[in-house]
């Protein structure tokens, strides 16, 4: 079977984005794969968290993973700081890759902001850290967003150029032509990219300030309601074929999440409710939405109580985890030429 590592970074609200661009491939790759996700702590802390806070997220995550139906007796679900290869592997490729591929990433641009010279140096090097995290189980298939595309062709770059600067000696420890293999992104979820409630430009994100800019996982049938009222449109009604969404970002995005949420195509939830005002088809949204993420809510809440549970689940998959990253790790430090204990 294949491998798939995909992360989620315990940073705040888990959204509908994530939900519809990451969780539900996550879910249905367990019948064909072997599957590592990983709440990625140490991509967080590339921005300030608040400790508590941090260690509440972690737990969160975790329970939307479990809660969504990923079963983490069969595949592998732990939290990245638990398993020290990560960061090891993502020394070395702090090394390997180049100061100007970092420098093209889009991600660090919008992140850091205007104030970049203030940014931390992790955020920076995120990227590198991403590629170990994906390399170090020498993962093939990578389920993401769409707003993950870049980080994985760096990722790619990484094991290409890790496999050339170093072939000789791969070669020579009799790991055959390339060690790392070229990990490939799934983009092909029932929404790759997820809009913000408030800007139709925007990606729908953790870390946006304005609660209404997103739909959480955690929120309740009043909230969901409110925030998709007060959801940004447009005075046009609802066009009733794709070109009518042109240049009309917003609602763009509300037919593509009722497509995905309903498992619709879009071209029938246009036939649906083209014409008509926005407000009815808001309300048919919310009741959608309601339907669909309130057990996925109700069974996190739950399983957030339980703190030695999800603790439990995470410290036994970081076991099975650290077995096949040690591995790795020891490959590369022989491949380097590094010293350890045999
Ligand atoms: P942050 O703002 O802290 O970066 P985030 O919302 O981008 O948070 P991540 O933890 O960075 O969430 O990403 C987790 C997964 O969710 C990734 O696979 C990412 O591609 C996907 N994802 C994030 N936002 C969206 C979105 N708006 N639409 C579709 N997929 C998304
Ligand atoms: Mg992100």
């Amino acid at each position: 079977k294949e491998l798939v590592f995909s992360g989620v970074q315990p940073t705040g609200n888990l959204h509908l984005g994530n939900y519809l661009g990451a969780i539900v491939n996550f879910v249905k790759l367990q019948d064909t794969h072997n599957c590592i996700y990983c709440v990625v702590d140490l991509h967080a802390i590339t921005v300030w968290q608040d400790p508590a806070e941090l260690t509440r997220t972690i737990r969160e995550v975790t329970a939307a993973f479990i809660a969504s139906g990923i079963d983490p007796k069969k595949h592998i679900v732990f939290n990245q700081s638990q398993v020290s290869e990560h960061a090891e592997l993502a020394w070395v490729f702090n090394c390997v890759a180049r100061l100007g591929w970092l420098n093209r990433m889009t991600q660090f641009k919008e992140k850091a902001g205007k104030d970049r010279e203030n940014a931390s140096v992790g955020l920076y090097a995120y990227p590198n850290l991403m590629a170990a995290d994906i390399l170090v189980y020498r993962a093939t298939h990578v389920p993401v967003g769409e707003d993950q595309k870049q980080h994985l062709e760096l990722a790619r770059d990484i094991a290409q150029k890790f496999n050339n600067d170093f072939s000789d000696s791969i070669r020579a420890h009799n790991f055959g032509e390339k060690f790392f293999p070229m990990p490939e992104p799934l983009i092909t979820g029932p929404a790759t990219r997820v809009m913000s409630l408030r800007d139709g430009t925007k990606k729908m994100s953790k870390s946006d300030p304005s609660d209404y800019s997103r739909i959480n996982l955690t929120d309740d049938a009043d909230s969901i309601a409110q925030k998709v009222r007060k959801a940004k449109t447009d005075p046009e009604p609802l066009p009733s074929e794709e070109e009518g969404l042109k240049n009309r970002p917003e609602a763009d995005n509300l037919v593509g999440i009722y497509a995905a949420l309903s498992g619709q195509p879009r071209p029938d939830v246009l036939r649906e409710f083209g014409g008509g005002q926005f407000s009815g088809f808001k309300s048919t949204l919310v009741d959608l939405a309601v339907s669909k993420l309130g057990p996925i809510g109700a069974e996190m809440k739950k399983l957030t109580q339980d703190t030695a549970y999800v603790d439990a689940v995470l410290a036994d998959g970081a076991d099975r985890a650290r077995v096949i990253a040690a591995e790795t790790m020891n490959a590369v430090k022989d491949i380097v030429g590094l010293i350890r204990k045999k």
